[in-house]
């Protein structure tokens, strides 16, 4: 059997709350599939009879998702495309689909993302905190001491930090985000593209004051946003020391200044050209 007469396996983003944003390209490749692996079929059969898609549906939920590896290969090998959905946005991000993917790739099935609606995407783009870097955190623990940690283990990042976030864990979540986190600001997405899409901005404090003088705000989807921590002199000091120490003990092993500058910055960060200048400046310094 050739390559190409084998199936692929799409992986089809769908709409977060808004039906309009399911691609064209995701409705053609729903419709044209033999079979859909969905997270939840009777979540999903709504959003098929509403595209007018009549097509076989699997379960694929993270209860099920290996024991469904060997049958969703079987069928790609057969010539047969399947897509794989989740209830909402990209599969695999907070969603089930690691485990098929992973498994598919390292037997050589093609896998080909379709992709569109995403929250935390979506939410970073219309947040106005830098989205240059910026880690997912995913969920937090439930557990409020847990969360605490997973918190202070993230409190000197400097990068923008986004959570997804419960309505049921929302105001505990806040709390905890206050405590660990102080006046930082936080942007607060919520019910995305939906009818009652909000953006709140503040301090962790504020925003739970809104939320608690209108227990509306507390309703619903939420992207939990916080900007990253300023870079103190003190990193900015440690990253030099610790760079003039890498540079010299590669210039010190007659590794030339331009390899040295780029291997530095690869290392800790930082601007190729400053840790070239610096490199330069400590080799005329002997
Ligand atoms: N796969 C989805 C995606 O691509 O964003 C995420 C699925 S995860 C199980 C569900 C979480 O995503 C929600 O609890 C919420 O934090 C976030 N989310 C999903 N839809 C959202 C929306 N319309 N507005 C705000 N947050 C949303």
């Amino acid at each position: 059997m050739t390559e190409s007469s084998k199936g692929t396996l799409y992986v089809v983003a769908t709409p977060i709350g808004n039906l309009g944003d399911l691609s064209a390209r995701a409705r053609d490749v729903l419709a044209s599939v033999a079979l859909i692996a969905a997270e939840d079929t009777r979540h999903s059969s709504r959003l098929l009879r509403h595209l007018g898609i009549d097509c076989p549906m699997l379960s694929l939920h993270e209860h099920n998702e290996a024991s469904r590896v060997a049958p969703l290969f079987a069928r790609l090998e057969a010539g047969e495309d399947v897509a794989l959905i989740s209830d909402a946005g990209t599969p695999l991000i907070s969603d089930p689909g690691f485990v098929l993917v992973r498994a598919l790739r390292e037997r050589g099935a093609r896998v080909v993302p379709v992709p569109g609606a995403c929250a935390l995407v979506a939410a970073l783009s219309a947040s106005g905190l830098p989205t240059d870097r910026f880690l997912f955190a995913g969920f937090l623990p439930a557990r409020s001491g847990a969360r605490r940690a997973r918190l202070e283990a993230l409190v000197t990042r400097d990068e923008t930090l986004v959570f997804y976030e419960s309505p049921h864990r929302i105001r505990d979540t806040l709390s905890d985000l206050a405590a660990v986190f102080g006046d930082r600001r936080l942007v607060l997405a919520r019910e995305l593209t939906k009818t009652f899409e909000t953006f709140l901005d503040g301090s962790a404090d504020t925003l739970l004051e809104t939320l608690e003088a209108d227990p509306d705000q507390a309703r619903g989807e939420f992207v939990v946003m916080v900007e990253g921590a300023e870079q103190t002199d003190a990193d900015t000091d440690g990253a030099e020391a610790e760079g003039r120490r890498v540079l010299a003990a590669m210039l010190g092993e007659g590794v030339g200044v331009k390899q040295a500058a780029a291997v530095t910055a690869k290392l800790l960060g930082g601007r190729k050209k400053a840790w070239y200048d610096l490199a330069l400046s400590l080799k005329a310094d002997g």
